[in-house]
């Protein structure tokens, strides 16, 4: 572990150098008072020694729970200073040899952390965008190469100084608490995940079916669901884990993906479990590799992970780690939601695939990753942006994960002390129909089919129905 660390934070040092990063050490608040104003001067020198006058193409703001994230969409990498100033407490960034492009306009601010943004000439050749701030925080910034659909940004992220930490969510303290699942949708803000045919971006995808997993886990008794993720914002990959765990305090961890493969022809789902060896297909490794390389190009706090974390990110991919209880429980949940996907949507893979993914590294929660299908199959793109295919997904992810969780309740749970988890089983005779199952058993149908992963009514002799306990859904 120590030489992929190692050989992980020289290329990350390397790329830093490359790219004009201002070490944080320049920020320190010490030196703002000291200065007064100037704080953290980085200049970027571009290696081609370019002349031609940058662009400002525009400017974007996400607001994410802890942080304020501007991007400056720019024609070529950016050259620049940065810099705090106080009372009022503002960044001023000054972009080199960079004129706005025709049309641009500056967006009004009004976010929880950004006040207004000013925009001026400077110096002839100079561009000046001033944040206005509505609270002091503390700037991280990064060049981010192009990668669809974007192009050069300069990202910056900003973190409210006096924010105290988010409450976490707090469990009831006797032994009848709600099982807790952290739903993640992969990706998001700079980091688009994999783009299919008509332009379908993976992290829009996810959202929306991560969404569907949460609202069929919340009518499940017993059961709680969480979003790691919650809007259009990035998460580096060891925040994900660090979110579900700490925050959250889950008891189990799916991530919702739709990848890419380099052929256009692989389709269908399949769900992957942490590897104790590596990937077990040429597809496990290439996602991956590309679920991995998301710290790479989402930017800020991916890079900051490189730099304060001894983890080897970029290395991952040949995580060593032996076989444990977490990881037989992660097989067992994937087994779960893999067979209730069987109902539901074409699988890619009949087994439990097994891939050095970052985001599953959780040492003390069984986790996996759904491929809900490849984007970059152009059928399945377009099903995978339909409502009505998301929810037939979801409702399937859901059903896999009640079906773990009664199966192997976590310790104090609510489920725990019911029979069976919660559910009983119903063996199918000749003549049951789905309905009337649903009515003998006080049960709606929306939560019999979610239960079991039946997207219609068809049902068939000797198959095996969990029934949730009565008064289920609605
Ligand atoms: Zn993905």
């Amino acid at each position: 572990m120590s030489t992929l660390s190692t050989i992980a934070e020289g290329a990350a040092s390397r790329g830093v150098g490359r790219r004009g990063w201002c070490p944080p050490s320049l920020h320190s608040p010490g030196i703002a008072r000291r200065a007064g104003v100037a704080v953290g001067m980085c200049l970027t020198l571009l290696a081609g020694g370019a002349t031609a006058a940058n662009r400002l193409n525009g400017i974007r703001m996400h607001d994410a729970p802890d942080h304020t994230r501007v991007v400056l969409d720019t024609r070529a990498a950016a050259s620049y200073k940065l810099f705090t100033m106080e009372s009022p407490a503002r960044v001023v960034v000054d972009l080199q040899d960079t004129k706005p492009a025709p049309g641009f306009a500056v967006p009004r601010g009004g976010g929880d952390v950004v006040r207004r943004i000013r925009t001026a000439g400077r110096n002839r050749t100079g561009y000046r965008v001033v944040l206005d701030l509505a609270q002091p925080a503390r700037p991280k910034q990064i060049l981010l190469k192009p990668i669809a659909p974007y192009g050069h940004r300069l990202v910056i992220d900003l973190y409210p100084a006096t924010g105290a930490p988010p409450e976490p969510v707090t469990r009831p303290p006797d032994s009848e608490r709600l099982a807790v699942v952290a739903v993640d949708a992969g990706h998001g803000g700079e980091d688009p995940g994999a783009i299919g045919p008509g332009k379908v971006q993976e992290k829009h995808v996810v959202l929306a079916i991560a969404r569907q997993v949460k609202r069929y886990l919340d009518a499940m008794p017993g059961i709680t669901a969480r979003l790691v993720r919650s809007g259009d914002y990035y998460i580096s990959l060891r925040g994900r884990t660090r979110i579900a765990r700490e925050k959250l305090r889950a008891d189990v961890f799916v991530s919702i993906h739709a990848d890419a493969f380099r052929l256009a022809r692989v389709h269908g789902a399949s769900v992957y479990a942490l590897s104790d060896r590596g990937a077990t297909s040429e597809e496990a490794r290439w996602l991956a590799a590309g679920a991995n390389r998301a710290d790479l190009m989402g930017g800020v706090e991916g890079q900051s992970v490189s730099l304060d974390d001894k983890d080897p990110t970029l290395a991952s991919v040949l995580v060593d780690m032996s076989m444990d209880a977490k990881m037989e429980n992660s097989l067992a949940l994937g087994e779960a939601v893999l067979g209730a996907l069987s109902g539901t949507v074409k699988l890619h893979k009949r087994h439990v695939e097994q891939a050095g993914f970052v985001v599953l590294k959780a040492p003390d929660v069984p986790s996996i990753l759904v491929e809900t299908g490849y984007i970059s199959n152009p059928a399945e793109a377009r099903r995978l942006a339909t409502p009505a295919h998301q929810r037939r997904v979801a409702a399937a992810v859901a059903a896999g994960v009640q079906a773990y969780l009664s199966r192997r309740p976590p310790p104090g749970t609510m489920l725990a002390s019911m029979e069976g988890g919660g559910a009983l089983k119903y063996v199918i005779k000749r003549g049951d129909t789905l309905s009337e199952i649903a009515v003998r058993n006080r049960v709606s149908l929306r939560s019999l089919r979610a239960l079991n992963g039946i997207a219609g009514d068809r049902i068939r002799i000797g198959q095996v129905l969990l029934i949730p306990p009565p008064g289920t859904g609605s």
